[in-house]
């Protein structure tokens, strides 16, 4: 068998999801909201199930979506993208981003990476032969450096995939990081795929900047999105790629490959959501960020040195200073069995050099479940 794959373990994601469910715990791992997800967008998906087209769409993804993107984009980050040659519809951010790394890297190609990463990536830009340049962000802050980027870039590099906001570290990156980061992949012609999945979950009147509205950046990157992450709907598995024509056009040849399509009335659904007025989003990060003041200042009382989170569902705890002596990784097995309360070891999202010290909690939940699982940590770091 292909040893890419075989010899990969099963996501932690699914693992601790698992641990969670044998264990009967809550599950505070995985990235999901307990919250159903706005109604009116779920209705608009049901009536397009019952009255609408459920045959295949085309393969870009339907007009009205793409149009969608295109006007959500302008209006959110004055991006002029043309909807029919520069949007992409793919069936989530994961195969957007495989289609993306398939349709740039090449055997040999360089590819710089900054851990922590999300763990689809590595497995991809292997299988497609490049050789991944890891990049380590340190804690607390987790930015990037003109040093640490001196490193790994060369004239061998094609690529750099970068992920902004930040999933685990829930790092927003402000515009001085992105100036950097186009520097280098202007000076040594890179293209850079950006996992901006989590674009809309940003807070404290933070604002999300895209990479390819960095000057020097509109033709060289592929800008990656999420449906599921924007509205609280993660099992829809609705993706975009924006590029320019020359690269979209390759990644399209990917996509037609893996998947085709995606479901006709879930991109009618999407279209419609994505035209929301500005309040809608303003209030889910509103909302968000109160559930994350309320596990932040619960984890705080009861002594975990918590990580500030300036977006995504996440907040992240450092152990090190706690004299624990145990891993991330036994520190979560631990509380998922003794506590009952899952979350997910930052050291899974690295290759080689992890910090091993650092633990995500996810807080997208309603109040009840967040105090449930507090009150079941409540002597978690006293043993
Ligand atoms: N990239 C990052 C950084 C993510 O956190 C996720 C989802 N957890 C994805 C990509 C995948 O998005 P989707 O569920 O739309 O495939």
């Amino acid at each position: 068998m292909n040893q890419v794959f075989a010899g990969l373990p099963v996501t932690v994601f699914e693992a601790m999801s698992q641990l969670a469910r044998d264990n009967n715990a809550i599950n505070l791992g995985q990235g999901f909201p307990d919250a159903p997800g706005p109604e009116d967008i779920r209705r608009a998906a049901a009536d397009a199930v019952v009255d609408g087209y459920n045959q295949y769409p085309s393969m870009m993804g339907i007009p009205e979506l793409r149009q969608a993107i295109a006007t959500h984009y302008a209006h959110w980050h004055g991006l002029n993208l043309d909807p029919m040659t520069e949007v992409m519809v793919t069936s989530g951010g994961t195969e957007a981003l495989t289609s993306s790394l398939l349709a740039v890297i090449e055997p040999g190609d360089e590819v710089v990476l900054f851990q922590p990463m999300y763990d689809s990536y590595l497995p991809i830009i292997r299988q497609a032969g490049g050789i991944p340049r890891l990049v380590r962000l340190q804690p607390p802050g987790w930015r990037l450096n003109e040093e640490m980027l001196r490193e790994v870039f060369s004239h061998k590099t094609k690529a750099v995939v970068f992920n902004n906001p930040l999933n685990p570290a829930a790092v927003v990156y402000p515009r001085e990081d992105l100036e950097l980061l186009a520097r280098f992949c202007q000076e040594f012609d890179a293209i850079a795929i950006c996992d901006e999945v989590w674009e809309h979950i940003v807070f404290d009147g933070r604002e999300h900047i895209p990479l390819i509205a960095i000057p020097g950046m509109r033709d060289r990157t592929l800008k990656i999105g999420s449906a599921g992450k924007i509205f609280g709907l993660t099992g829809w598995k609705i993706g975009f790629v924006c590029a320019a024509p020359p690269l979209l056009r390759v990644a399209a040849k990917v996509h037609q490959f893996l998947t085709f399509t995606t479901a006709p009335n879930l991109q009618v659904a999407v279209a419609y959501g994505l035209g929301k007025p500005d309040a809608f989003f303003h209030g889910m990060r509103s909302e968000l960020a109160r559930s994350r003041d309320r596990l932040t200042a619960g984890l705080t009382s009861l002594g975990f040195p918590v990580l500030p989170s300036q977006g995504t569902y996440f907040l992240t705890v450092d152990l090190s200073a706690l004299g624990l002596n145990e891993t991330d990784e036994a520190f979560c097995r631990r509380i998922v069995t003794e506590h009952k309360v899952a979350a997910i070891p930052v050291s899974a999202f690295y290759e080689v050099n992890a910090v091993t010290s650092v633990v995500r909690f996810c807080f997208s939940k309603n109040d009840a479940t967040l105090d449930a699982a507090l009150e079941r940590l409540s002597d978690a770091i006293h043993r």
